[in-house]
């Protein structure tokens, strides 16, 4: 039987935890694990490069850490040869030293012990008693539950070689939020529509694009390198930009065409736009005739979808919505009608993706110039171990048969509801392994995620920084940061295939380790040695080089190798060629086989989805330039470009509410949830007003992170309810809502 673990609470004020009446967390004792501000000396002339590429967000920028001749590192800029950056880093990308500096980080290995009157607290420890111990655990579980019972979360590309680790010891069971609360949707979706995927960094030639359509998609404030390069070069020569959102976001601003759609719409106004290009007949015949399947199901589908049906549901006007599908048919094929990346909405976002895919392809944009490029990578072979053992189950069993056939990623909210006991489950996890993620912040529900860690045999956290999601941690283990280490070579497809490495420019601060090592000495005691034939990482990437005709010196020289194309075929379909998808009719199917097949739509319909009660607004949230995730908001270097969010308030509604502009308040949701801290009003005329806006990873609850406590209020405790997409599980989290209190009603209760 499951013991509920005692667990540890880091914060003052978090709602979920409070509700289940955890312990609070004493870091009495753990002095020495947080040092004094690093006193930096003076800036020196004579410095060194150190190729790296960033690990601020997933785009991977490839760049040059620039040390001085006291072994500081002074300076993080692009590298010229880096498709991803193209020399130029974003502003996080260049403050991304700051994590090296952070006063504020983890530095030794942490155990947590518990004092005669209960409470719990962490105690120091050496890494020989922490790997030992969590060792012990690991193989405790294996020995008595089966190695299927542990779960990994990760994050960034250290969380490979734990990925290899849990493989090894015989777990399936490994997930990243990045698909279930953000990009799930489109793969399942444009998948199921040509046979592949949208990859990371997107395939979008948004370089040569004429057209480009962004729904919801925040370019410009989420600074994937070169697409916002390649949109400012799209705009300077002359391209029209179409942008939907409820808000005046930054590409908006920058807009032929602004949309301030209704939230929550947008496959209404979607098959508007099909049912104007089929029924004007502005599709691309040929591509059409040539490679599609189902185009007369669609035809009939979207036959009463007028942009008069579209105006009553979406508030954009009939003729704008005419002449907006006549801007993409006149620059097809270079249109784009871009995917997206944080897609989980309202839980009918893989059809609302599909939506967007079935355009794409009667304007004939996939696989041609200025629509969707075809990518290539470099293949890197494996450094030789044993096969993994093969799981006899996986978190796919805490459902019933046949659920998620179209899943092929593990779902993180899956890993949850397999580690909460279920009599009818035949597969219950014990112990989680947390590497890289704030899962206080990157899961929605809370209380659900509090739930599962309370059922716990264990948890061991992986990070460089005291994230909320540490005090729930039984052991906490301190890894250097990416300026501080080496990780597997960056591979991700681009036009140019090509290679980036990071190498330490430092020596790691602290007790931290990298990843790579934390990953042996798990494997030399759980009896996994042969999973790590190798002294250090740097003999794997040689190895890996070698097989392919480079080396590590010579990657440690340039940082980036760019490689031919082995197939000159960036835009494969521009001259109308034979071509097979990978398909099941081997076409793109408008008409989804697949999707019927398992007894869902075969092509998007639009759904009413709830409203909010009067007195409350929906709580829309997104990104800023300078932060990513919750993960910056301590670094000082992007703390001191914003510190704070702010909640973007309708005029209208702040008269209404008698609220100012820069008058602090607190939201509270439709579960009565109320902000940990209060938050900036910013009264805007830029956004609707029935919606809020909120930039995320902010309102941190841990004391620990000590800029970023207490700054703003965190949109992820206000996301208490989530609408589950039924195709591939993904977490729609649109359909929240908000309203404003004035005065803190916790405070009343206190006195
Ligand atoms: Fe770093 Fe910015 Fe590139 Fe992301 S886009 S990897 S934060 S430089």
């Amino acid at each position: 039987m499951t013991t509920r673990r005692d667990f540890i609470k880091i914060s003052t004020a978090g709602t979920g935890a409070a509700a289940l009446g955890l312990s609070v967390l004493n870091w009495n004792g753990v002095g020495k694990a947080f040092a004094e501000v690093e006193n930096i000396p003076a800036s020196n002339t004579e410095l060194t490069p150190y190729p790296t590429y960033c690990e601020v967000c997933f785009w991977k920028c490839a760049g040059w850490a620039y040390v001085d001749t006291n072994g500081k590192i002074r300076k993080i800029i692009g590298n010229e040869d880096d498709p991803h950056s193209n020399g130029r880093l974003c502003p996080r990308g260049t403050g991304g030293i700051g994590m090296y500096y952070d006063e504020d980080r983890l530095k030794t290995p942490l155990i947590r012990g518990k004092k005669p009157d209960g409470t719990s607290y962490f105690r120091e420890a050496s890494w020989e008693e922490a790997l030992d111990l969590v060792a012990e655990k690991m193989d405790k579980l294996r020995k008595e539950h089966g190695p299927e019972c542990l779960a990994l979360f990760s994050h960034g590309t250290g969380g490979k070689m734990i990925s290899h680790l849990v493989k090894a010891y015989g777990s399936p069971n490994i997930t990243a939020p990045s698909f279930a609360q953000c990009r799930g949707p489109r793969e399942v979706a444009f998948t199921a529509t040509y046979g592949e995927d949208v990859m990371s960094p997107e395939r979008t030639d948004i370089r040569d694009t004429k057209c480009l359509v962004l729904i919801g998609s925040h370019i410009g404030e989420n600074m994937h390198n070169n697409q916002i390069q390649e949109m400012s070069q799209a705009i300077d020569n002359g391209s029209t930009i179409i942008t939907v959102d409820p808000r005046l976001s930054t590409a908006a601003s920058h807009s032929k065409y602004w949309l301030p759609i209704k939230p929550a719409t947008d496959i209404a106004l979607l098959l508007a736009w099909i049912h104007v290009i089929i029924y004007e007949e502005l599709y691309d015949k040929d591509y059409v005739e040539k490679y599609t399947f189902g185009f007369e199901e669609l035809k009939e589908h979207v036959k009463n979808s007028t942009p008069e049906w579209a105006y009553g549901i979406t508030t954009i006007e009939p003729h704008i919505i005419r002449r907006t599908a006549h801007e993409m048919a006149a620059a097809a094929p270079r249109t784009l009608i871009h995917p997206g990346r944080h897609v989980t909405w309202y839980g009918d976002d893989t059809q609302r993706s599909r939506a967007i895919a079935i355009l794409n392809a009667i304007l004939g944009t996939w696989d041609r110039r200025g629509g969707f490029y075809n990518p290539e990578k470099v293949h890197l072979p494996s450094y030789p171990t044993p096969p993994y053992p093969k799981p006899k189950r996986s978190w796919k069993d805490a459902y019933p048969p046949g659920k998620y056939n179209l899943v092929n990623e593990v779902l993180s909210t899956g890993i949850c509801d397999a580690t909460i006991p279920n009599p009818d489950l035949s597969c219950h996890l014990r112990g989680w392994i947390v590497y890289g993620t704030n899962l206080m912040a990157s899961l929605p529900e809370q209380q659900k995620t509090l739930e599962a860690i309370a059922n716990l045999d264990f948890l061991v956290v992986i990070d460089t920084m005291p994230m909320d999601i540490v005090g729930y941690a039984d052991i906490v283990l301190p890894e250097c940061t990416y300026l501080e280490r080496y990780d597997y070579l960056r591979t991700s497809p681009h036009r140019e295939p090509a290679l980036a490495l990071r190498m330490p420019a430092s020596e790691p601060k602290y007790e931290t380790k990298p990843n790579w090592w934390i990953a042996k000495e798990l494997g030399k005691r759980l009896g996994l040695e042969d999973y790590f034939p190798w002294e250090n990482i740097e003999e794997v990437l040689d190895w890996q080089l070698k097989k392919i005709g480079s080396s590590l010196e010579e990657m440690q020289r340039i940082g980036v190798k760019k490689f031919k194309r082995k197939y000159d075929d960036l835009y494969p379909l521009d001259n109308l060629p034979d071509y097979e998808f990978n398909t099941n009719t081997g076409k793109i199917e408008l008409y989804s086989t697949e999707l019927d097949a398992e007894g869902f739509d075969p092509m998007p319909k639009y759904t009413h989805h709830p409203e909010p009660e009067e007195g409350y607004y929906r709580l829309n949230y997104g990104r800023a330039p300078m932060h990513t995730f919750s993960r910056t908001s301590n670094n000082h270097n992007l703390w001191d470009l914003m510190n704070e969010n702010s909640v973007w308030i309708n005029p209208k509604v702040a008269e209404l509410w008698e609220i100012k502009n820069g008058q602090y308040i607190w939201l509270k949701n439709q579960d009565g949830i109320i902000s940990s801290f209060s938050v900036k009003a910013r009264v805007t005329e830029r956004i609707r007003w029935d919606s809020v806006y909120l930039v995320h990873g902010f309102g941190h609850t841990n004391k620990k992170l000590t800029r970023a406590y207490g700054r703003g209020a965190s949109d992820s405790e206000l996301v208490t309810k989530i609408t589950m997409d039924p195709i591939m599980g993904g977490t729609g989290m649109r359909g929240n809502f908000v309203t404003f209190l004035k005065e803190d009603p916790r405070k009343e209760v206190k006195a």
